[in-house]
Formats: structure tokens, C-alpha cells, sequence
């Protein structure tokens, strides 16, 4: 991935040193042609113009960058007006003297080029910051309705003022009432709302300051407290909300806006020095006005600094977690220090909480996570990243052996993350890691030309590690490439088997400890690929969730078994078929309603069809899959937990949901004979399962003995290779034999019968 480009446009120290610098120097010309007594004519006309273009210099090299030259003209057209005024004699108009004219159309000139700018702003409005022109474009022109006015009006009479008051007040009004209206934002609306009531109060104090101070007291109170509301709402991140891919554009634009007041400013420091001997009223107003805009200009360029820090630091880093993202991966992947680690983790069980708790649950288990990660890390002296929804990137030193070591303590520290989050301490939260290490410079062609190599050759490692489920951490080498691809091979392989009906199904009873009859059978799917040969149903269920296969596999497995099993009568004699069930599966639309299906078609007695689920399934409160499993036993099937005693062992779906039996581990039932305490988990389990009114399996029965136990703690169920392996339907009826009474539909001899009390 390219890193995003990112150039903010603020002028540098230097440009703003030398276009302050000029302006003074235009000042100072514009005063001495103005104030020193006896300057001939041409001379003040020669220093007026000389100062407009040390103006119009000043402002470009200010403003170098979009719509400048707009910027510019408004600028030079107002402070060419200003200055023809100021040399005009006053010709007795009436209300309207020359040089006020001259000057309004000066003003007006500028006027019309501001509003073309907001204008453009409005029409390609649907980007925020184009709001934030436009608040600055109404805020302008209430001050230059202001302006006009103040020039107009101090000399006037009483009517007149009152009716350009009312005029001025009406426009500013008007625009900032536009401006405001027009904003989504509610902070832009209220800092529009803000600046027009100050503009709006700082007219009524121009106008009623030499006549009613206490009306103008008034009026300064307001123009002053929404001049501050006004300011201190002015968008400071307003125009960071979209961020991302326009942080750019974003930052640029804020610039531009930010500019806007500075032409205003520098017209009006001018005006002052053309006018010096204004009178008293006009001369406080200006330096309002020109207060103000410092202010104002002060506080946006610090929003803008803000902003500009804001938009870098989110083109950089995660917005939830503050973490690093891609691109400074990149950056830590392309530094000069080659002997460095990638460690890339995978969350598990982040989806159990966005699913239950909902999204900002599932979003502040992440910022704990990252939390705990960055605690590691930093006392590891490496860095961290997010680089995906559940995925976290380490930048570890040392070579990827020695930093397996490290994946396991990050892993270790993110399962701490749900203690920390209101909820979520029921919800076992952990990880799965891929390493592959940044090799020396060269040695490694795959590294050649791809600074991004290590990042994948560690999520080929991460495959590997999801593979091996939940805590696991895989180093990427050669073995792992080679076996991430042979996976590739096998999920294609298996989905042309799943479509072809390449997949087979094998049966292996479940026998009654005490009886030795056959009370179901479990149906396990086999495939064999012609070129891969045969693989473990471990590995290729293990693909085919993955791959959502598995819907397909699964319906296949389905009705296959309960085509055999009704077929060969099992039904009939009262024996069952369990069949497993991934969790895939029941979180697919429909699942129920073929199952349904398949019952009424061999009209079968529902409570002969076991669905094995794994307890994954039922960590959810609440979750579709859940209501699934409701929806099934409703239909009058039993459900079985598959691999009891393995997972989270949280018991309390048990009475929540309708379990019928438990399957107990096969590792348990190993440690049966092995070791005490495996002895009494079991008797624990079964004990419970008693207790609760569900029947168990005891899986995985190789040897007498462990039979033995079972009966004695009476479990009631069993499976294992002590009684069969799981066998194709030819070769079952030496299993069928042990059911009683054997039916006749099934065809077997009764010599083939085996007592139950071998058992
Ligand atoms: P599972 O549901 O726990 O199936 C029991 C597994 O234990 C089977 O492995 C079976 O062959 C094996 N087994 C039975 N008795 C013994 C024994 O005495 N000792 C030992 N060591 N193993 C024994 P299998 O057939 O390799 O299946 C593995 C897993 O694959 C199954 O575990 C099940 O989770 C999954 N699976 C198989 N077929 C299907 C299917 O059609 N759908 C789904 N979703 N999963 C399936
Ligand atoms: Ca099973
Ligand atoms: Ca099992």
C-alpha cells in the first residue's frame, strides 16, 4: 500500500514573516502620504498606489494557494477604493458624499468577488469544510456591511444613521442568518449565529455611541458576547469529522478559510492609516474590528496548527485505538534495522461480543486489547498497529524464534482485555499469532522489491495459526508456505467433491454400557481426493467452515445418513442417528426448515435425530444461532454437546437452552484411566448431567477398563473403538447386530448377535 500522501498547506514561518513585513511597509507608505502636512497630490496618489501594490504583493505571498488570485483582487479592489476616497474632495451629494461612493464601490467590487467564492463553496457543497468558507465569507460580509456603514454614518444625521442602521443591520442579518441556517453542524451554526449577533450589536454601537451610551453599552455587551461565542465555536475539528481518505483536501481547505479574515484585517489597518483623523467613534470601531479579526484570525490559524496535527496524526494512526496503521507499518517495516519481527494478531471471540453486547462493546474490548498490547510492547521496545478490524501488528526486535516467545505474552496479555470492559468478562477473549522475521538485506528474494513481504508471509503464518485454533502461534517458513498452499489446493478440491457428492459417509455406534445395545449411530463424514488423498475430517471440516463449505457438506452428511439409516430400517427398531452440526451451519438461513424437511419426508420420529453441536454455539446469549437451536428442539429433535469438557465449560447455556445430551471429550475419557482427577471430572460430569435430566456419551472408549469405570460412575452411553471404529454402511452390520431384537427388515442372522453383557 502506498502511503497516503500528506502535504499541509499552511505557509511556512518564512512566508508569513515577509508578508507581514511588506504590509507594514504599506502601512507606513499609505501613512506618510496621508498624514505628513503639504504632500503634493501626485505624490499621495503615487505612495497610495505604491502601497496597494506592496499590498497586493504582501497578499499573495500570504496567500499563496487556492484562490489566491481571488483573494487578491478583492483586496486590491477595497483598498483602491479606500485610497481614491481618501483623496477625493467631498463633493456635497446629499446623503451620499463622492468619496464615500467611490469607496462603497471599492467595497462592493470586493464583495462581489467573496461572494463568487461562496457561491462556488455552496454549489460542491457536500464537502464539510466548504461550510466553513462560507461561515468565514458571511462573517466577512457582515463586516464589510459594517464598514460601509461606520463610513457613512459617523458623519450623517440622525435619520440617515438610524436608516442605514437599519439597512446594514437587516443585510448582516440576512447573511448571517444564511450562513447559520445553511450549516448541519450545530457547532458552525452556533458559531455563525455567534459572529452576525456581533456584527449586528457592533453596528448598533457605532450608531448609538455618540448619541446613547447606554443603548451603545448595551449593544458592546452583546456584540462582545457573541463575538465570543463566535469565536470560541469557530470549527476546530468541525472539518476533521470525515478524516480519512480527505484529510488533505480537509486540511487545504481550512487553510483557505482561515485566510479569508486576513485580507478584511489588512484592508482595515490600511483604511486606519488613511484615515487618521477619523473621529473618535470610528476610530474605536476599527480597532474592534481589527482586535477581533486578530483574535479571530489568532484562534483559527491555532485550530488550523490543531487540525493539521489532528488530520496527520489520523493519517497515521487508528481512529479507535490510537494505534499505528498500515502506512506506519510500512515506515517501521522500511527503517534501516533489518533485525526486526513481525508479529501478526488475529483476535478470537471478538465477534461473540460484537454479536451479544453490540458494536461499542465490541469496540472497547478492542482499545483494552490494544491497551494490553502496547503495555507488552513498549517494554519490549517495539511498536504496535492495528491493521484490520480484529488485527493487530507488532514490530518486535530480534529474529522470529526469538520472538515466539514474545507472540505468547502478547497473547497472554490480550486475553486479560475482557476483565476491563463492562460485560465482557464472560466472553473468553484470546488470539492467534503469525511471525515471520524482516531478513538481512538481499538474502531473501521474496523480501526484494516488497517492503510488505514480511507482512505476508506473517498472515500466511496467522492462517496457520487460526488453523491450529485459538492461543496458537506459527512462525512462517518454508513448510508453512508450502502448507498454506496445500490448504488452497484442498479447498478447491473439496468443494468439487462437495459438489460432486465426493464426500462419504461413515457410521459408529453408540452402545449402552449396560445393555450393549446400539441406542444410535453417529454419522462422520470421510472424503478421499484422488490427488491429495485421503484427508482427516479434523483438516477439511476444519476448511470447509472457513469456506462456508460446510452448509453444503453439512446438508449432504444430513441426508445421506438419514437416507441410510432409514433404509436400512435403523429407525424402525428405535435406534437413532446422530449427525454433527457446525455452527455454520445454524447461523445459515433455512437450516431448520431442511431439517424439518428431511423429517416429514422419511416421516421419522424426531427424537431419533441427535444434532451434535459444539458449545461454541451457545456462548451467545440471544444469538441467532441460539434461536436456531431453540427452533430444532422445538421440532423434537435431541441436541447434543459435542466435545464436552474442551471449551469454555460455561455451564450456564445448560439450563438456559434445550440440551439433551453431553458428549464427553475424548481427552477425559483418557485421563480416566491415567490419572485421578480425570476420574473424577468425569464422575463430576456425569453426575451433573444426571442432576440436570441429560443423558451422556462417553466418547473415545478404547480399552475394558476405561468401559469399566464408565459403568461404575454410571454413565449410560458410550463410543469408541473398543466397540467399532466408524465404518462404512457395508461393512455395518456386525454393528446392527448388537441391536435388540435385531429386525428382520435388517436382514442379519441371529447367530451374529452379540450379548450385551460382553459389555
Ligand atoms: P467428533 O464429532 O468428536 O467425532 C468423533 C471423532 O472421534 C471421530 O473422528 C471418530 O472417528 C473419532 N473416534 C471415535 N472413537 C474413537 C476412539 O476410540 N479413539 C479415538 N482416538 N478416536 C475415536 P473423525 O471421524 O476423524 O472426526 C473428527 C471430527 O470432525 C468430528 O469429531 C467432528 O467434529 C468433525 N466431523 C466429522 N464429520 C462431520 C460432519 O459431517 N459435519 C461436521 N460439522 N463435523 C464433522
Ligand atoms: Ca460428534
Ligand atoms: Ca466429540
Amino acid at each position: 500500500m502506498a502511503a497516503a500522501p500528506f502535504a499541509p498547506t499552511r505557509p511556512t514561518a518564512g512566508r508569513v514573516v515577509g508578508g507581514v513585513a511588506l504590509l507594514a511597509l504599506a502601512a507606513v507608505l499609505a501613512h506618510l502620504a496621508t498624514v505628513v502636512p503639504g504632500t503634493p497630490r501626485t505624490a499621495v496618489v503615487v505612495v497610495g498606489v505604491a502601497s496597494i501594490v506592496v499590498t497586493a504583493v504582501s497578499l499573495m505571498v500570504l496567500h499563496r494557494g487556492h484562490n489566491s488570485a481571488k483573494y487578491l483582487a478583492a483586496g486590491v479592489l477595497w483598498g483602491l477604493g479606500a485610497v481614491v476616497a481618501g483623496l477625493l474632495p467631498d463633493l456635497d451629494l446629499g446623503p451620499f458624499p463622492l468619496s464615500h461612493v467611490v469607496f462603497a464601490l471599492g467595497e462592493l467590487g470586493a464583495l462581489a468577488v467573496l461572494l463568487q467564492l461562496l457561491v462556488r463553496a455552496r454549489a460542491g457543497s457536500d464537502d464539510p469544510p466548504l461550510v466553513v468558507d462560507a461561515l468565514m465569507l458571511g462573517s466577512a460580509l457582515i463586516t464589510l456591511g459594517w464598514d460601509a456603514f461606520a463610513r457613512t454614518g459617523h458623519s450623517g444625521t440622525g435619520g440617515e444613521n438610524a436608516a442605514t442602521l437599519l439597512v446594514v443591520v437587516a443585510a448582516s442579518l440576512v447573511a448571517g442568518s444564511a450562513v447559520a441556517l445553511g450549516v448541519e453542524q450545530p457547532r458552525l451554526r452556533v458559531s455563525a449565529t455567534g459572529l452576525t449577533v456581533n456584527g449586528v450589536a457592533t453596528a448598533v454601537v457605532a450608531v448609538c455611541l455618540p448619541h446613547d451610551v447606554a443603548i451603545a453599552g448595551v449593544a458592546a455587551a452583546l456584540a462582545m458576547a457573541g463575538g465570543i461565542v463566535g469565536l470560541l465555536t469557530l470549527p476546530r475539528d468541525g472539518v476533521v469529522r470525515h478524516g480519512g481518505a480527505d484529510a488533505e483536501r480537509a486540511a487545504r481547505r481550512l487553510e483557505v478559510a482561515s485566510l479569508i479574515p486576513g485580507p478584511v484585517l489588512l484592508v482595515d489597518i490600511l483604511l486606519l492609516v488613511v484615515f487618521p483623523r477619523a473621529d473618535p467613534v470610528l476610530f474605536a470601531t476599527f480597532i474592534t474590528v481589527l482586535v477581533t479579526f486578530t483574535i479571530r484570525h489568532a484562534a483559527t490559524a491555532r485550530s488550523i496548527d490543531r487540525t493539521t496535527a489532528h488530520l496527520k496524526f489520523l493519517a497515521l494512526h487508528d481512529a479507535l485505538t490510537g494505534l499505528g496503521n498500515r502506512t506506519l507499518l510500512e515506515r517501521a517495516l522500511t527503517g534501516p534495522d533489518h533485525d526486526q519481527s513481525l508479529v501478526l494478531l488475529e483476535l478470537v471471540g471478538l465477534d461473540d461480543v460484537n454479536d451479544v453486547l453490540g458494536v461499542s462493546a465490541g469496540d472497547a474490548l478492542i482499545r483494552a486489547a490494544a491497551e494490553e498490547v502496547l503495555l507488552v510492547v513498549g517494554d519490549l521496545d517495539g511498536s504496535a498497529y492495528r491493521t484490520g478490524g480484529d488485527q493487530i501488528a507488532v514490530v518486535l526486535r530480534g529474529d522470529p524464534a526469538h520472538c515466539l516467545r514474545h507472540a505468547e505474552s502478547l497473547i497472554a496479555a490480550i486475553t486479560t482485555a475482557p476483565a476491563k470492559v463492562a460485560g465482557a468478562g464472560r466472553f473468553p477473549l484470546t488470539a492467534v499469532a503469525g511471525v515471520a522475521g524482516r531478513a538481512p538485506d538481499g538474502t531473501d528474494p521474496d523480501a526484494v522489491g516488497d517492503v510488505m513481504a514480511p507482512f505476508v508471509q506473517a498472515d500466511i503464518a496467522l492462517r496457520d495459526a487460526k488453523h491450529l485454533g485459538g492461543g496458537a502461534v506459527s512462525v512462517y517458513s518454508g513448510t508453512v508456505a508450502v502448507e498454506h498452499a496445500r490448504r488452497g489446493l484442498m479447498r478447491e478440491r473439496l468443494a468439487l467433491a462437495v459438489a460432486e457428492g465426493g464426500v462419504d459417509v461413515h457410521y459408529q455406534p453408540v452402545v449402552s454400557f449396560t445393555t450393549g445395545r446400539v441406542d444410535k449411530f453417529e454419522a462422520l463424514a470421510r472424503w478421499e481426493d484422488p490427488v491429495l488423498g485421503r484427508i482427516s475430517p479434523v483438516e477439511f471440516i476444519a476448511i470447509a467452515e472457513e469456506s462456508n463449505l460446510v452448509v453444503a457438506l453439512g446438508e449432504h452428511v444430513l441426508r445421506h445418513a438419514v437416507q441410510w439409516a432409514y433404509e436400512a430400517g435403523v429407525f424402525s427398531v428405535g435406534v437413532g442417528l446422530a449427525v454433527n452440526v457446525s455452527v455454520v451451519q445454524l447461523q445459515s438461513p433455512g437450516f431448520a426448515d431442511i431439517v424439518r424437511e428431511i423429517l416429514d419426508q422419511y416421516r421419522i420420529a424426531p427424537h431419533l435425530l441427535t444434532l451434535e453441536l459444539t458449545e461454541s454455539v451457545f456462548l451467545d446469549e440471544d444469538s441467532p444461532a441460539e434461536r436456531v437451536v431453540t427452533e430444532l428442539a422445538g421440532l423434537g429433535c435431541q441436541i447434543a454437546i459435542d466435545d464436552f469438557g474442551t471449551g469454555y465449560s460455561a455451564f450456564g447455556y445448560l439450563g438456559r437452552l434445550p440440551v439433551h445430551v453431553l458428549k464427553i471429550d475424548r481427552s477425559l475419557t483418557q485421563s480416566l484411566t491415567d490419572d485421578v482427577n480425570g476420574q473424577s471430572v468425569v464422575t463430576c460430569v456425569v453426575d451433573l448431567a444426571n442432576r440436570l435430566g441429560l443423558s451422556v456419551v462417553v466418547e473415545g472408549v478404547e480399552t475394558q477398563q476405561q468401559a469399566d469405570i464408565c459403568r461404575f460412575i454410571s454413565a449410560p452411553l458410550g463410543q469408541g473403538w473398543l466397540y467399532s471404529p466408524a465404518v462404512p454402511r457395508e461393512l455395518l452390520g456386525e454393528q446392527l447386530a448388537h441391536v435388540y431384537p435385531v429386525p428382520d427388515a435388517l436382514g442379519l442372522e441371529d447367530e451374529t448377535r452379540v450379548p450385551a453383557t460382553e459389555f
